[in-house]
């Protein structure tokens, strides 16, 4: 009897035991200027802890198991990180990142939403050496570009947040970047004009932080680039948007609104904070009435220029309640470059000639606007 009970418990504690294997789904890693994004997608009662020494940081998980098909994307070149390792201890499985570099570490876990199915616990490395080289430059800087106009170009998504997927796969955010990448060439071979990127590279930046971005590098000018993406693959055209802090009643404008205002939990922040509270506390006196019309102004010009190299989707600049064109002071416009959805259109935005195309539209939009400000004065 007593045989057949400690036979009962040790099938038990076995069975409850390879139940409780967590398991490790994927791993992702982006690198920005100022810091190495560590993302693991992760069920949602793993047991962790993360440890850092001088230089090294080891991620340690209970009972995880890691999939065959995704142990590869463990291991990463990064500039930040040396050497990727991964060790056993019975059932805990340790990942051990030896870092080169004067560093700080920070985590958060995130929930599942529509974009990210798992759970996920997103490992920052900070690097520390990059933030002081940021500040060294600054004096020089701002003493060379006091007369330049200096306009933020923000290429939409990035890292965790692909935005918009065509049907030949192509990400949103890539293009973006490729677009925004163009379109700076284009502004700093002006000598009155400077450009400056909210991103250089394939990571996150908060919606918020490109508003920040903005006001730290005294811009003028907030131009952030898009595609559009919808269930009718027929959809085509450019379109540009600007603030309305009402909103838009038009379903396009209405999706628009949410999947753009959304994509803090797609990109991954440590807190999800009030949007419109944050930008409550940064408004100043300046009158927002004026913003609004320079901000049309500026839609209007870039929309004529862009009408001549491609359908347009709707003739006249539209308004929505974007979180990233809420800058207190300057003008501030969205363009939808063309539908990512549309698979002529995807095609088109993945051509690099293109893509220049369409920087070279926004620009002379740029110019143009500039010239009738000038006219006005
Ligand atoms: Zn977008």
């Amino acid at each position: 009897m007593r045989y057949y009970l400690s036979l009962i418990i040790a099938l038990l504690v076995t069975s409850v035991y390879s139940e409780e294997k967590t398991t490790l789904y994927d791993f992702r890693y982006w690198t920005a200027p100022d810091h190495t994004r560590i993302v693991i997608d992760t069920e949602e009662d793993t047991l962790f802890s993360i440890s850092k020494n001088n230089d090294y940081i080891v991620i340690s998980v209970d009972d995880a198991e890691v999939l065959s098909d995704t142990f590869s994307n463990i291991f990463f070149e990064d500039e930040r990180i040396q050497k990727i390792r991964i060790k056993r201890d019975r059932e805990t499985i340790k990942l051990i990142f030896h870092i080169n570099k004067d560093y700080r570490v920070k985590h958060f876990t995130l929930t599942p939403n529509t974009k990210y199915k798992h759970h996920r616990l997103v490992v920052d490395i900070i690097d520390l050496e990059a933030k002081s080289s940021v500040k060294a430059t600054k004096p020089v800087k701002d003493q060379t570009l006091s007369n330049r106009k200096i306009i933020l170009v923000d290429a939409g998504h990035g890292g965790e947040d692909s935005g918009a997927i065509g049907k030949n796969k192509s990400q949103e955010k890539n293009v973006n970047l490729a677009i925004a990448k163009k379109l700076v060439a284009n502004i700093n071979k002006n000598p009155e004009l400077k450009a400056i990127l909210t991103r250089s590279g394939d990571y996150y930046i908060p919606l918020t932080k490109r508003i920040t971005i903005a006001q730290k590098e005294k811009a003028t000018m907030f131009i952030s680039i898009h595609a559009d993406s919808v269930e009718n693959s027929s959809a085509k055209g450019a379109s540009i948007y600007t603030l309305s802090e009402k909103g838009n009643n038009s379903k396009l404008a209405k999706q628009l609104e949410q999947s753009q205002n959304l994509v803090d939990q797609f990109g991954g922040v440590e807190t999800v904070i009030d949007n419109d509270q944050f930008l409550k506390n940064i408004l100043t006196d300046f009158s927002r009435k004026d913003r609004d019309i320079q901000s049309q102004q500026l839609a209007k010009e870039i929309l004529k220029e862009l009408e001549k190299i491609g359908p347009v989707h709707k003739i006249e600049p539209q308004k929505a309640n974007f979180v990233v064109l809420k800058s207190p002071t300057i003008p501030s416009v969205l363009v939808e470059t063309a539908f990512i959805s549309n698979p002529t259109q995807e095609k088109r935005l993945t051509n690099s000639k293109q893509q220049q195309k369409i920087a070279n539209s926004i620009y002379q939009g740029i110019i143009d606007y500039y010239l009738n400000l000038e006219k006005d004065l």
